[in-house]
């Protein structure tokens, strides 16, 4: 077969998963004491084990960010998502907004449920995203404290607006961040759609249960065909979880929370059904990949190295993009 006969490859996007059980989201911190965490009926297994059969109904792959009580207090369950296939990663122990910590409450916070969730698991995590994406301008210097206990990569910041989080101007895609320390970041922002000038949410929890699935097909069709680039994903085990007990809070909060919880299962077979999904590792490993094999062909060219060659593709792709 001539090599312009062949079919492109689909495209595959990112799937990512908060393991957090109901009562320790952001919404509700108003109401439930993190001291009493302990107290509160557990439905975290159940619900990861509805997702982890969902995924495997389409054969999915996900990163999982546990919050680091969690894989605390259910190993078994940290090694549950390994053995089937995904990678695992941290969102926290404690699920407190990273702007409402000085750097060392972050520090020790993160090294806390690395610890948790290595300890649980044998192997070490690279990965991070933050409680509520809470790293915003505010707390940059958050990045530089990630990449110095080890992590590589992060997903916490959401290029919106919102009440809670968001840098509604940062980069909409991939790209590495240069830490004041000197280190290295790799950034996977959660995908977003221009319209009017603004970002719109897309494709990840509320607003993957909120917003009809119309607009979710637009946003994966517009991240394939105008942009190239992945949608990442993600969702919480306590989406699906119509039955979950009712927290009293402010309205704004219920209404975040709660709505279209029963229609959240149908909504993400439709959307794992349509496409292939992987970890985060698994696009970092490719990355790498890209990488290596550029610069292999810049030095069988003869070609200087420029000041791009240690970027992965898609970072240089994103500068000359820019405004999309
Ligand atoms: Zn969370």
């Amino acid at each position: 077969m001539k090599k312009h006969d062949q079919k492109p490859k689909p495209m595959t996007h990112i799937l990512s998963v908060d393991v957090e059980d109901y009562f320790q989201v952001e919404a509700f911190t108003g109401s439930v004491d993190r001291k009493g965490w302990h107290r509160w009926p557990s439905r975290v297994v159940a619900n990861t084990h509805r997702v982890l059969d969902l995924f495997d109904q389409h054969n999915a792959k996900g990163t999982f960010f546990f919050v680091g009580w969690v894989a605390e207090r259910f190993p078994h369950l940290v090694r549950e998502v390994q053995s089937r296939g995904h990678e695992l990663a941290c969102h926290s122990y404690w699920h407190r907004t990273v702007y409402s910590l000085t750097p060392d409450e972050f520090r020790k916070d993160t090294r806390q449920a690395k610890h948790a969730i290595e300890n649980a698991s044998g192997s070490p995590i690279a990965g991070y995203r933050a409680p509520s994406w809470s790293i915003t301008k505010s707390c940059l210097w958050a990045l530089d404290i990630l990449a110095e206990e080890g992590f590589t990569y992060d997903s916490s910041i959401y290029p919106i607006r919102h009440d809670l989080y968001g840098v509604p101007g940062a980069q909409r895609f991939p790209y590495t961040h240069d830490c004041a320390n000197g280190l290295k970041l790799r950034q996977f922002p959660p995908a977003t759609l221009r319209f009017f000038g603004t970002n719109l949410p897309a494709a990840g929890g509320g607003y993957l249960r909120i917003f009809p699935s119309a607009f979710t097909e637009l946003a994966f069709r517009t991240f394939e065909k105008k942009y190239g680039e992945r949608v990442v994903v993600y969702l919480h085990p306590w989406e699906l979880d119509p039955e979950q007990p009712r927290i009293s809070g402010p309205l704004k909060s219920r209404v975040r929370h709660y709505t279209n919880l029963k229609h959240m299962h149908a909504k993400l077979n439709t959307v794992l059904s349509r496409r292939k999904f992987q970890p985060f590792k698994d696009v970092l490993a490719e990355e790498a990949a890209e990488t290596e094999a550029q610069q292999s062909a810049r030095h069988s060219s003869g070609l200087v190295a420029d000041k791009h060659l240690h970027e992965p593709r898609h970072a240089v792709a994103h500068t000359a993009k820019g405004r999309r």
